[in-house]
């Protein structure tokens, strides 16, 4: 097991009830974020001293785990497709596939490990990076850059599944009134087109305090800037050039951006272009799972970057510090 895995699964039990969204924390009132720090820098002193060998990289080993996922994924998949074909499956084929959920189960378990120890480690290096700062309408593209993306902690209460931030998709850049919580279960659709599940809930006063990285560059712009900033035509080519480099990259590597994953298949989502493009920028690209499939055959799970604040929370996750340049200029 990897030194981020062990601190992933060190942190995680000892932070229940903490939302993880991103490389953030949602909901981090003052003692709560007074907590994370303390576990975080605990957690990765102890573990640092006890195994005494070399930090992994959190990036190659999120991508052992996702092929493994790849793999378990295209044998469901295939077991679907023999069901849909000979319209039964023969019990080693049913006993297969529950093996195989089960594996996927644990695979979707193994990148939050990994996703809590890169956090853990992010938080303590260097220290005080990370503060906690209240939310409101001059920068709530905080919380619009996490938006979409897979937080861990906050579970629906009707069915236990995950939820993630969204906002009401009629409003184009949103106010901090538009958030709420989605639960996952509603991109689940049967074939008669009803939703798993679909319980929603206003943020709470709590959910607008964010423990994150204060040093982004994001983070010293105020909404309107961002949106000034995302929507300037004289920007536009640079913007489209920068994520056209993420989406040729996820296509080569096969492998999408791992803050935002498919609640089905856990595999991270890959950023594309739609085909017919018209002069919306912001219905121009979307992160889509890689197992779907034409004619419905096979998973519609989407975010589309329908804000300025989900565009940025893309740069930042790909480019990291540097996509305050992409903004820049
Ligand atoms: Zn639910
Ligand atoms: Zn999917």
């Amino acid at each position: 097991m990897s030194w981020l895995q062990v601190l992933g699964q060190t942190f995680n039990p000892l932070i229940r009830g903490v939302v993880r969204a991103g490389k953030a924390a949602v909901a981090a009132t003052a003692p709560v974020a007074s907590k994370l720090m303390q576990v975080a820098r605990d957690t990765v002193d102890e573990l640092a001293r006890r195994i005494q060998r070399a930090r992994g990289d959190a990036g190659s080993e999120q991508e052992v785990v996702e092929r493994q996922l790849q793999e378990v994924n295209a044998r469901i998949a295939r077991l679907r497709k023999a069901y849909r074909d000979n319209g039964r499956l023969t019990d080693r084929e049913k006993a297969e596939w529950q093996r195989l959920k089960a594996r996927r189960a644990a695979l979707i378990q193994d990148l939050d490990d990994l996703e809590a120890g890169s956090f853990a480690e992010d938080v303590v290096d260097p220290e005080n990076k990370y503060q906690s700062t209240t939310v409101t309408e001059q920068n709530a593209h905080l919380i619009d850059m996490l938006t979409g993306q897979t937080t861990y902690g906050k579970k629906c209460r009707v069915c236990q599944r995950a939820m993630t931030l969204q906002w009401d998709r009629r409003v184009g850049t949103p106010g901090i009134r538009d958030f709420f919580w989605g639960c996952s279960g509603w991109y689940i659709v049967d074939g008669s087109g009803r939703h798993a599940c679909r319980h929603i809930e206003r943020l709470s006063n709590d959910d607008f305090r964010i423990f994150m990285d204060v040093t982004r560059p994001e983070f010293q712009m105020k909404a309107d800037e961002v949106r000034r900033r995302i929507l300037d035509p004289g920007r536009r080519q640079r913007l489209r050039q920068a994520l056209d480099a993420i989406r040729a990259q996820n296509k080569a590597s096969d492998i999408g951006l791992s803050h935002y994953r498919c609640p089905v298949h856990g595999e991270s989502l890959r950023l594309q272009r739609k085909s017919a493009s018209n002069d919306d920028f912001l219905d121009e690209y979307f992160l889509g799972c890689p197992r779907w499939l034409p004619q419905n055959q096979g998973c519609n799970f989407l975010i589309k970057l329908k804000s300025p604040g989900r565009i940025t929370g893309v740069l930042q996750e790909a480019y990291g510090i540097d996509a305050g340049r992409v903004l820049d200029g």
